[in-house]
Order: C-alpha cells, then structure tokens, then sequence
C-alpha cells in the first residue's frame, strides 16, 4: 500500500485525513498548527515534525492549504527532496496558472503533480462524499483514483494540467450569481406579498429550480435544512466565496471572456468581506446583497 503523507489538517485536510486512516493507509501528516496534528494521532496519524519529515519515503503527498502561495511554499520546500515518481495531489482550491506552474516545476523533476480541488464542503469531506475535479495526467490520476474513492463519491478527469481548478471556478462563479439570484427572486416575492414556503414549492419544482433553491435555501424555515436556519452559520464561509471569486475573476480577464454577472458576483462578496460579514455562510449575500 501506497504512503502517503498530507498537508494541511484544518477543517476539510483533517476529515480527509481521516478517511484514509480508516482505510488503513499508512498516512504522514503535517500542520503548522501542532494541536492539529496532535487531535489525529490517536486515530492512527503519524506526526511530522515538518515538511522534511512529510516528504521522507512518501509515494503521494496530498496538499489541503488556503491558497496558491502557501502550497507552493510548501512545495518549495520538499521538492529536491522527494523521490523521482512522487505524486503531489493539490486539494486546495488555487488560481489556475498557479496550478499550472506548479505542475511545471513538478515535471522538471520528475514528479506527477494533480490539480484536485473539491465540491461538497465540510459536510462532504466528513461523510467522503466528496467531488474531486481533476487535471494532468492519465497515469497520475490512475495512481490517485483509490485514494479519491476513500475520501469521496466523484473524481473526474477534466483534462490536461490546470483543467480542475479551471473546472472549480466555473462551478463557484455559477453558484455564487445563482445564489445571488434565488435571493433576489425571494426578496421580490416577499415584496408581492407571497408567501416564501408557497414560493419556494414553485420554484424548486420549476424551470427556476437549481441547488441554491432545491437544497441549500438561503431563506430561514424555508427547503431543507440550510445555514440559513442557523443564523448563516458557515457551511461554506463568504470569505472563501469571495477568494473562489477572485480567482474566477483573473481567470476571466485572463481569457477576455464576457462574464459581467460574475464580476458582479466577486464585487459583492468582496463588499461582503469588507463589512466584515466574511465568517457568515456565503448564502448570507441574500441579506446583504447591493
Ligand atoms: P482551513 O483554514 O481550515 O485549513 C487549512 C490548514 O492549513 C490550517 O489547518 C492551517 O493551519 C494549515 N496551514 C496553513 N499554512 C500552512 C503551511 N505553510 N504548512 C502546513 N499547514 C499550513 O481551510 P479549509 O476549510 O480546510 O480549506 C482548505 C482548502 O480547501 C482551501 O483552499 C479552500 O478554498 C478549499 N475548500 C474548502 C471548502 C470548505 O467548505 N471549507 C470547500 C471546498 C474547498
């Protein structure tokens, strides 16, 4: 069995971590917080001490990091170090010619490098019910696929290197305007004096129905149980929204593609964030929406 060492065991890295464990991979794992580290062991996580001691005898390393920079910092870090064939598996959400430079540098010494980044939230990395969205290489993603298996329920191959962060950016800008517009269309509603548990039975089995409506309604007391009916307890945090935003706005102007609703999107996160309403759910925007 493959070893395997992770980077990275905050709030989705350490559920992750766990699932491998229980799958009894042999599993090395590295935070810069210590206490994290430390809630894994007695589930079976070997503790390194740092990112020298992730890279020792390793077959995959997976990261799971807050943004580009620091994943390539660590990468920086261990690159010289790892055996040629090593495969590094990003989990984490980063901008897309990140990916793609890091998938460079990978290469030049002979390693594999995936872009993975992930659907399916906390909830989804605690139940392994994950959605990986893959880019690079063929055999890199066969030697990845059984470790997607134990930590969640889809892994694709979007296409070559890159290709999953590209994938993840189209998914958030999507979901951020439709969340976005099922806020509007119930603050109309409520205008017309409708009432919104009526409005939402239309609306989820109609042409207006999408997963923002259908299983995440940013309205309190209205669809299944949503953030919404715990005072917007974070579920997905309007900070992290925004940072997808961002890196689906560069991407925008990267490419000159005409996206003028999700450029609206990322004002209105970033707006969010400002008034420091960044640690609420992302479906808060219904409220705070200008
Ligand atoms: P988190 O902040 O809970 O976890 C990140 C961890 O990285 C922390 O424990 C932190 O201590 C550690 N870390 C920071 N710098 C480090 C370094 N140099 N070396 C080692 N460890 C370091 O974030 P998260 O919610 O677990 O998200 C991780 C990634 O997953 C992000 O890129 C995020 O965008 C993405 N993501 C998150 C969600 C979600 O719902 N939380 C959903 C999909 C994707």
């Amino acid at each position: 069995m493959k070893k395997i060492g992770f980077i990275g065991l905050g709030n989705m890295g350490s559920k992750m971590v766990t699932h491998l464990l229980k799958s009894n991979y042999e599993v090395v794992g590295y935070d810069i917080n210590q206490e994290y580290i430390d809630q894994l062991s007695p589930n079976g996580l070997k503790k390194a001490n740092n990112l020298n001691d992730v890279s020792k005898g390793t077959d995959i390393i997976i990261t799971m990091l807050p943004n580009g920079d620091i994943v390539e910092e660590a990468l920086d870090n261990i690159i010289d170090r790892l055996k040629p064939g090593t495969l590094i598996t990003d989990c984490s959400t980063i901008d897309v010619n990140k990916a793609k430079e890091l998938h460079k540098k990978c290469k030049v010494k002979n390693l594999f490098f995936l872009d993975a980044p992930v659907s399916g939230g906390v909830g989804g990395a605690e139940n392994g019910t994950l959605t990986f969205m893959v880019g690079g290489d063929e055999n890199a993603y066969k030697m990845m696929l059984p470790l997607f298996g134990v930590m969640g329920q889809k892994s694709l191959l979007c296409g070559t290197y890159g290709s999953g962060q590209a994938t993840k950016a189209c998914n958030n800008m999507l979901l951020a305007t439709t969340m976005i517009g099922v806020g509007e269309a119930f603050n109309l509603g409520t205008n017309l004096g409708l009432d919104p548990k009526k409005l939402f039975e239309i609306l989820s089995t109609s042409t207006g129905s999408c997963w923002a409506v259908n299983n995440y309604c940013p309205i309190a007391g209205v669809g299944p149980k949503s953030p919404a009916d715990k005072s917007f307890e974070p579920g997905f945090s309007a900070s992290l929204m925004y940072k997808d935003l961002s890196i689906a706005l560069k991407a925008i102007n990267d490419t000159n593609t005409l996206a003028p609703f999700g450029i609206k999107a990322q004002e209105n996160f970033r707006q969010m964030v400002n008034d420091k309403k960044g640690d609420l759910d992302f479906s808060a925007i219904t409220k705070f929406n200008e």
